[in-house]
């Protein structure tokens, strides 16, 4: 059963890498580079700012936040209602290694703020000295301050902004750098952001009740963005992708006999990802594939979804 499985998901991989052009060892190569794949396709979920924002943030009306990934700019938007535009650097469904377009590197250059997420995300090491070099007057708030982030090696997991715990220390760093700014709308700010608070606090409440009576706390992810929703909610991610790739032929294998040792029922995949690899796995151990955004706007309902999803098929 398992060899058949596999055996039909080599012919679906050959025939969708020969169609997309990118068998190989040549799509690797070009990941830094920007232009290429999946980045190019995501460029095109940027909004630009139109004239009307435009003239807002010149006149001094709005202050444009810059924030790394979309998640963030729903907690600016939610704390500064109409004093504040955001914008997003990290498009919906673009990869940690983005390379944003010259209309965002020119949207930029309005921004009085930008929100990191200082979690180690590799988006920000790659870019935040030359857009400080392109804007310099812009303020810097580290959205991380006080949460503890998981470490492996020498590296962090950037994905801070899935738990909804990190997601109120987030809203009150956020708070206190947009205070800082324009203190003239200290109390505009404070209300909205406990007002937010209370919205957070409450799906928090509702994840804890409904993930706490589980007997399997194991669920599979092909890019692992729940490391820090799992550790809050005592669950356990297991990932399906090295090197940030999908499953080839080869590993596809060791991953169905992951699956089947860790009693694996729900297996995630992220929006523009396919999910042939998922399915193969999902096949030989009876599991379910759910297609789920991390980087989702609407973050409150995104991350109630997702709850949901664990709470009804995790047996
Ligand atoms: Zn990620």
């Amino acid at each position: 059963m398992k060899n058949q499985l596999i055996a039909g998901f080599l012919v679906i991989f050959l025939v969708l890498a020969a169609a997309s052009g990118c068998i190989g060892p040549s799509e690797d190569e070009h990941e830094y580079e920007g232009e290429s794949g999946h980045d190019h396709e995501n460029s095109a979920a940027y909004t630009a700012l139109n004239d009307s924002a435009l003239k807002q943030i010149h006149s001094g009306e709005k202050i444009l936040v810059a924030v790394s990934v979309v998640p963030q700019a729903e907690f600016v938007e939610k704390i500064g209602g109409d004093k504040v535009i955001a914008i997003s650097m990290i498009p919906q469904g673009a990869a940690h290694h983005y390379d944003p377009s010259p209309r965002q590197i020119k949207d930029l250059s309005s921004a009085a703020l930008y929100v990191q997420l200082g979690s180690g995300e590799i988006f920000e090491t790659m870019h935040m000295d030359a857009f400080g070099q392109l804007n310099p007057a812009m303020k810097i708030i580290n959205s991380s301050t006080g949460i503890a982030l998981i470490v492996s090696g020498n590296t962090t997991d950037p994905h801070v902004w899935t738990s909804p715990k990190n997601a109120q220390i987030m809203v009150k760093n956020i708070c206190d750098g947009l205070v800082e700014f324009d203190p003239a709308n200290a109390t505009y700010y404070e209300q909205n952001r406990d007002s937010y608070l209370r919205e957070l606090e409450t799906l928090d409440v509702e994840i804890t009740d409904e993930l706490s009576s589980l007997s399997n706390l194991n669920f599979m992810v092909y890019h692992p963005a729940w490391s820090y929703f799992a550790r809050d909610y005592n669950l356990n991610q297991i990932a399906a992708e090295i090197d940030g790739k999908e499953p080839t032929p080869k590993t596809l294998s060791a991953f169905m006999d992951m699956a089947e040792e860790n009693n694996i029922t729900v297996i995630f995949v992220q929006e523009q990802v396919s999910t042939t690899g998922a399915k193969a796995i999902a096949d030989s151990v009876g599991a379910k594939v759910f297609v789920i955004n991390p980087l989702a706007k609407d973050y409150v309902n995104n991350t109630r979804h997702v709850s949901e999803l664990l709470a009804e098929n995790l047996q």
